[in-house]
């Protein structure tokens, strides 16, 4: 079953979960703060019904999201970790199975036997779990979640509030993004009157920068170029050892890549352990990188995109960015 409405879900959800014994909460490898923000305020909800759960992700979280309550019970995996014996699974802000990484790699058969309910609102989603909550308009998966909460009767109390806003706050990039709906600051509204730690994620997300992240920012900065609309990056492995940056600095490098007037596509060409490259896309509405993205085997949103591709940064930049550049330019037109 597919639906992008919460009323019609609640009911089957409702009932997966009354059945099941214990449930896992998975999301996205590299999770960002609405997987983090999604995936904790599962977690308090399941406890609050008084269910056995697990929240399992792929380290590292980001330090922004670190703090959040419930953040200490989250189990890391590590490749090679057994899983707990779960007879369902909840998997957030996650557009297709194998974007779990190593969990789904190592772990595929008992994934294909438990079912899975997927909560997500990535336009490339199409629906993998048992029962799928896929809303593409969605500013976030957790202002899904906060609908699909209260379709539930589910209490909004301040943890669950705060794990929600973090993710609502983070992929809306403050309410910036194209997504952002009316609903969503309505949504926003309901989790402050619940008692969402609005201070608290302001810090956290706007005020916690590891020093060593700026210094990261400031090598790949050093090296960017911008040409007919495009402006792009790279970061490498070099730059991480010096800096001891952490991957999350490589968010950080692309956002303000995003702030620059001249381009209209932006894209960072992080070099990973392996030698090959982990592209991040970002565009201006109404430009979609999601289609390039989608070539090179990944995916995402229409203005946030991203893949892994087989080949060096500077081989990856030689075949990507004159696509960039047709893509910006054809749209001039
Ligand atoms: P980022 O560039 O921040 O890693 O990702 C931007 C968006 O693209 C996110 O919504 C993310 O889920 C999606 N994305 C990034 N990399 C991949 C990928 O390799 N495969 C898919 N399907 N989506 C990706
Ligand atoms: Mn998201």
């Amino acid at each position: 079953m597919i639906s992008n409405d919460p009323a019609v879900v609640a009911a089957p959800i409702a009932e997966r979960i009354a059945a099941a014994q214990h449930i896992l909460i998975l999301t996205h490898i590299n999770p960002d703060g609405d997987a983090v923000g999604a995936s904790l305020a599962v977690w308090h909800a399941l406890g609050a019904l008084g269910k056995q759960r697990t929240a399992i992700l792929t380290p590292p979280i980001p330090v922004y999201a670190a703090w959040l309550p419930g953040a200490d019970q989250i189990v890391f995996y590590q490749s090679g970790m057994a899983l707990p014996p779960a007879d369902l699974a909840i998997l957030v802000d996650t557009a297709h199975l194998t974007r779990i990484g190593p969990i789904y790699d190592e772990h595929s058969t008992i994934l294909a036997t438990a079912p899975v309910i997927v909560i997500d609102h990535h336009v490339t989603n199409h629906g993998g779990g048992a029962l799928n909550l896929i809303d593409p308009d969605a500013a976030s998966t957790c202002d899904l979640l906060y609908r699909l909460f209260c379709a539930m009767g589910i209490q909004i109390d301040r943890t669950i509030a705060t794990c929600l806003l973090l993710g609502l706050t983070t992929d809306t990039q403050s309410f910036q993004t194209n997504a952002t709906r009316p609903t969503s600051l309505r949504t926003a509204a309901a989790l402050l009157e619940a008692g969402a730690d609005h201070a608290q994620i302001v810090r956290a997300v706007y005020y916690g920068l590891p020093a060593s992240s700026a210094a990261l920012m400031g090598r790949a900065l050093a090296n960017l170029r911008c040409e007919h609309g495009v402006v792009w990056t790279t970061v490498d492995k070099r730059m991480f050892a010096e800096t001891g940056a952490e991957e999350e600095a490589a968010d950080e490098v692309i956002r303000v890549l995003q702030r620059i007037g001249e381009a209209r596509v932006m894209a960072l060409f992080k070099e990973r352990s392996d030698g090959t490259t982990k592209m991040s896309l970002r565009a201006r509405a109404p430009l979609n990188v999601a289609a390039v993205a989608q070539r090179w085997g990944g995916g995402g949103h229409a203005q946030a995109a991203g893949a892994n591709l087989p080949m060096t940064p500077t081989e990856a930049i030689a075949v990507i960015i004159p696509l960039l550049k047709e893509l910006a330019a054809h749209d001039a037109c």
